[in-house]
């Protein structure tokens, strides 16, 4: 199959492929798809990176009737990130029909996602816990709902989350269509599978093809004592723009992020340990460009998706070849090119070959300036250029996601041009802070209409968090409105105002 139009999609759908840049289904998508479209369940084995959102959101999208306001589609990811990610994806396939997609994840006020259901929630996707605490509360009804996704069930067995997910199941219609999405099929995602899905069609997506072949992927043998000295130079030599630097424990992380720091780096660490303001603190300074090296553990930087990332370190090498190849995907995105180093011990030497027969290649020893053999083409197209920036329609919510900010400069004091009408298109633009500096959502629209001089019902769907709080003002005047808002930031209630940019 060649074209998404092969699959017969519905033209509002196809056009909103087409308006983000898809041009050709990825292997996952060309596999998934047909059978989701048929109302089969479907197991599909594959990872972020590979497309697997699109394999099960546009066949939803495909068939939500968005004349019913009931919640017609459930996706649990492990993830609050990832929940936020696949719900801006699933928006952005749904946006010509009119699909409401909302996200519920812990750790946001729950009052807020309640009303959001309670307005009409055609597709909800949530985090385990959250969707749970919801259904429990009568918030969340899933008589109508007739497709239930599970994304990364991987990562719910790992978070030990399969019992609430096998609860939250059971409160679903028996003839649902169900998908399951995992990198790997352990035994109890198996058998969680027997369980729940019938007849389901298995597809599968070699781990290797995620191994995009913008990486440049170098080794440095290493001592362990010496790693620090060696990564200070690794840095110094390579100026990563942005680099993630992978560590096997949170305490390791959290240790060599003091490290740096003591050393003057500008680095931040995200592991499981942090608070949630605390990771969206770091995500959005990361994903910001504020901040060049972030330390993070696998589970905390899963669902990462920046295209900025120029390196991906593996200072302590990966638990396992999947592992690795899921780390070094997370560079080399939307048509940039990346390079991967990978510290080993001389004790690893078995871990090391175990990966280099996986991605069928061997790893290039480094040195300042070497360049290396890429990895093999991949089956799966990268990322369409463009994809990250041009994405359509302002996508609503979406607050770990505050993090695909664009960098303004202020410009000097003009006030923006009032000039809308009621259904223009609207940007969404991340605000700090949030609640933790007292701030509520009138605060905030009084913030925004005193700097900017729009008025209020321009100002919204504002979401106040913890530490920040999105808004959707009018796109035609997003850039002198996040101007004015800086320029005032310097007062007695300081507040900075930066671009989300849709993925
Ligand atoms: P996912 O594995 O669903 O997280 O997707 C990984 C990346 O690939 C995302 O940035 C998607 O926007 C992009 N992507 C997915 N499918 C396609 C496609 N058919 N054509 C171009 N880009 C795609």
């Amino acid at each position: 199959m060649t074209a998404f139009a092969d699959l017969r999609l519905s033209e509002p759908v196809l056009e909103a492929l087409r308006e983000i840049g898809y041009e050709k289904p990825s292997p996952i998508q060309a596999q998934g798809m047909p059978p989701m479209l048929e109302g089969r369940d479907v197991i599909g084995q594959a990872q972020t990176g590979s497309g697997k959102t699109a394999a099960f959101g546009v066949p939803i999208v495909e068939y939500v009737d968005p004349t019913s306001s009931d919640t017609q589609a459930l996706v649990l990811t492990p993830t609050r990130e990832l929940c936020i990610q696949v719900t801006q994806a699933i928006r952005s396939f749904g946006v010509k029909k009119n699909v409401e997609v909302v996200a519920t994840f812990g750790g946001a006020p729950i009052r807020e996602q309640i009303s959001r259901l309670r307005s009409g929630a055609h597709v909800v996707v949530g985090t385990v816990g959250r969707v749970l605490d919801l259904i429990d509360r009568g918030a969340l009804q899933l008589g109508s709902c007739r497709f239930v996704v599970l994304d990364e069930a991987d990562e719910m067995l790992d978070l030990g989350f399969l019992e609430d997910v096998e609860k939250i199941l059971r409160r679903t219609p028996n003839g649902r269509q169900t998908a399951l999405f995992s990198a790997t099929m352990a035994p109890p995602i198996r058998k969680l599978a027997d369980n729940y899905l019938y007849e389901p069609e298995h597809v599968k997506v070699k781990a290797d093809t995620l191994t995009v072949d913008s990486v440049e992927q170098f080794r440095v043998e290493v001592a362990s004592k010496d790693k620090p000295e060696k990564l200070a130079e690794v840095i110094a030599a390579e100026r990563p723009r942005q680099a993630i630097v992978f560590c096997r424990t949170k305490i390791g992380t959290d240790r060599l992020y003091r490290l740096l720091k003591d050393r003057g780096q500008n680095a931040r660490a995200l592991h499981g340990d942090l608070s949630q303001g605390q990771r969206d603190g770091v995500m959005l300074a990361f994903k910001g460009g504020r901040v060049p090296i972030l330390v993070a553990t696998d589970v905390a930087a899963r669902g990462l998706d920046i295209s900025t990332v120029t390196h991906v370190v593996n200072y302590d090498v990966p638990r396992s070849p999947d592992t690795y190849v899921h780390r070094i995907g997370r560079t080399g995105r939307a048509g940039a090119s990346g390079r991967a180093i990978t510290f080993v011990e001389s004790k690893q030497t078995r871990e090391r070959e175990a990966i280099e027969e996986h991605i069928g290649m061997e790893i290039t020893p480094w040195s300042a300036g070497a360049t290396a053999v890429r990895g093999s083409a991949p089956e799966a197209p990268a990322p369409a250029e463009g994809a990250v920036e041009e994405a359509p329609a302002p996508t609503d919510d979406a607050p770990a996601d505050a993090s695909e900010v664009r960098r303004q400069k202020p410009r000097r004091g003009r006030k923006p041009q009032i000039n809308r009408d009621a259904d223009e298109p609207g940007t969404r633009i991340v605000l700090a802070p949030g609640t933790s500096a007292g701030l509520e959502v009138r605060d905030l629209v009084a913030a925004i209409t005193e700097a900017t001089g729009l008025d209020g019902e321009a100002v919204r769907d504002v979401l106040v968090l913890e530490r920040f709080a999105l808004a959707t003002v009018p796109a035609a005047n997003v850039d002198e409105a996040v101007d004015a808002i800086n320029e005032r930031a310097g007062g007695e209630r300081p507040l900075y105002a930066e671009v989300l940019v849709p993925r």
